[in-house]
């Protein structure tokens, strides 16, 4: 087994640092990822502690950035891995590209799907590059949760989805919340794919979305869409 020696040297951006994205940079530190970049532009409030379970009160006292918070908590328990907190809210998929650049792995954690997209198009975009980052793209809402592994090649997230939902359809998605458990479960699951695709070893979210519904999980593999950009991107 070479995987933990080379999830030492990985490096994964986190996009997100909320309900999915503080067990997952939790899961993924603890798997022995060595580098963890944290992007989030959110300062830790009261509403966020029942599920986001890493802050704590003072953070919310503090109004303290939630990759500050989140870096925080992980240096206490992990020491060895390196964090680099991001406090920025990324605009669409170039920005989001700049800082994907040089990494191994992203896990996208939003509640916004017009950054699920654009995580998609910046790892497509970067099929070409010398050392191709794969990534997780997950969510959650109610009782439900999903996540999507896409590879170095193979279908993109837009094979999936065509074009993010309108604004109308996101708004109710926010007010309908998340539950704490299933964000938890969610989170640590998407990143444990993350931490399987970055090895090279099989994994249940290959180029498939896995949904998690009343407990239990199941996966839809994603052909590649016969009029997607990503046909032609580096394959
Ligand atoms: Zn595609």
């Amino acid at each position: 087994m070479t995987s933990s020696r080379s999830l030492a040297s990985s490096t994964v951006l986190i996009v997100g640092c909320g309900g999915l994205g503080v067990p997952a940079a939790w899961t993924l530190a603890a798997a022995g990822v060595g580098r963890l970049i944290l992007c989030d532009d959110d300062v830790v409030e009261i509403s966020n502690l029942h599920r986001q379970v890493l802050y704590r009160d003072s953070d919310v006292a503090a109004a303290r950035a939630k990759v500050d918070a989140l870096a925080y908590a992980l240096r206490r328990r992990f020491a060895g891995v390196e964090l680099v907190p991001v406090r920025a809210r990324l605009d669409g998929s170039g920005d989001l590209r700049a800082l994907l650049e040089g990494a191994d792995g992203l896990l996208e954690g939003t509640d916004d799907p017009g950054l699920k997209f654009a995580a998609s198009d910046a790892l497509v975009a970067l099929r070409g590059a010398e050392r191709p980052p794969v990534g997780v793209i997950a969510a959650a809402i109610g009782r439900r949760g999903q996540f999507f592994g896409q590879l170095r090649r193979g279908a993109c997230f837009r094979c999936l989805f065509e074009a993010p939902p309108p604004p109308a359809a996101v708004a109710s998605c926010r007010v309908a919340g998340i539950l704490g458990p299933v964000a938890l479960e969610v989170g640590a699951l998407a990143a444990r794919s993350l931490v399987r695709l970055l090895a090279g070893q099989p994994d249940a979210a290959a180029g498939a979305l896995v949904r998690l519904q009343s407990g239990r999980l199941d996966r839809v593999v994603v052909p590649i869409a016969a009029d997607c950009p990503c046909r032609d991107a580096g394959h």
